[in-house]
């Protein structure tokens, strides 16, 4: 009935085109579905995972556009979230961020990892972590990143919280969370076997600004339910607990309830069942627009309305795999 741990996170950005080159381009994770914000159709939902969108994999992103607001970092928000890599290719990354002009900080440690923090170009505040855990998770052999070094989906979250007392409490009691340790004013949890993905670190940052929704911020982190049934016990406990949650609803790819934790975080639960390939095969991932069946009436409008993508480095990885071996590696090979 517990969480198996982190199921998505979401993300505002604002223009889509530059949210794909970063996450699909520099970060080189798959986008494994181009949607619709289901609550506002007039803007994209995209989401990157590893090569199938495995629960525990995804961030997804709301892409406001290039005039929307900033969003602000602070209390009741996820204000930060990592990123899970072999903890030998953190070389690479930190390459491959200077090659791509990306601010990032200098490589640290925290509890049994290694964290180099960075900005994504709407500015918000990702981790990418090194940890043996990675090793274990599958790898996207078919995207910008070679497989070896490719993200392995989310490590962990971190809540910033104005006090965190009754939010651990929530973890701990309702949601299958234990303690894992604590370290420089946070306090870390972990459910299931803990380490990548099943991770979250709260810090409390009391007197500190909310947090505030906008380009750059996190919308919203859900956690991983085995099926609905677990989904629906646990919203039972929620509401025992006087925790207000939303009715199960329909995401087309998972099934989710949303509600505030004490601190004001929005939580979701999410179901790992029906996945991405519910409604295209998994090799055509992410390629074409897709819509549930009540927005699909007004495709033709929607197509119209929304900005024209094209994926990142797509004429470039084309020209990778169309040019011939040029003879003197042959000759070695
Ligand atoms: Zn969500």
């Amino acid at each position: 009935m517990s969480t198996l741990g982190i199921h998505h996170v979401t993300a505002i950005s604002g223009d889509p085109q530059r949210t794909l080159d970063f996450w699909g381009g520099v970060l080189g994770m798959r986008l494994v579905k181009r949607t619709v914000n289901f609550d506002d159709p007039g803007t994209y939902h995209f989401y990157f995972g590893d090569g199938l969108g495995r629960p525990g994999t995804i961030v997804t992103f709301f892409p406001w556009g290039r005039e929307a607001r900033a969003g602000r970092q602070g209390a009741g928000q996820v204000a930060v979230f990592s990123l899970s890599v072999p903890p030998a290719s953190m070389g690479f990354w930190i390459q491959r961020l200077i090659a791509n002009n990306v601010a990032h900080s200098a490589l640290a440690r925290r509890f049994d990892e290694q964290v180099l923090a960075l900005r994504d170009p709407d500015g918000l505040a990702v981790e990418l972590v090194g940890h043996e855990g990675a090793l274990a998770r599958p790898a996207w052999e078919g995207g910008l990143v070679a497989g070896e070094h490719s993200v392995r989906g989310v490590h962990g979250v971190t809540l910033w919280e104005e006090d965190g007392a009754e939010t651990v409490r929530l973890l701990e009691e309702t949601l299958g969370f234990r303690s894992a340790g604590e370290e420089g004013g946070v306090r870390r949890l972990e459910t299931g076997e803990g380490g990548p993905g099943a991770t979250v670190d709260v810090r409390a940052v009391p007197g500190f600004w909310r947090g505030k929704d906008g380009a750059g911020a996190v919308h919203h982190v859900a956690w991983r339910m085995h099926d609905d049934e677990a989904e629906l016990a646990l919203r039972e406990r929620l509401a025992a607990r006087g925790v207000h949650a939303t009715e199960q609803l329909d995401r087309q790819y998972f099934r989710s309830v949303y509600f505030r934790e004490p601190g004001g975080v929005l939580f979701e639960l999410a179901t790992d069942a029906p996945g991405f390939t519910y409604d295209e095969p998994a090799e055509a991932l992410g390629e074409s627009l897709k819509l549930p069946p009540w927005l699909e009436a007004d495709r033709a409008r929607l197509e119209r309305a929304l900005p024209e993508i094209h994926m990142p480095g797509a004429g470039l990885r084309e020209a990778l795999l169309s040019s011939p071996i040029p003879d003197e590696t042959r000759d070695h090979t």
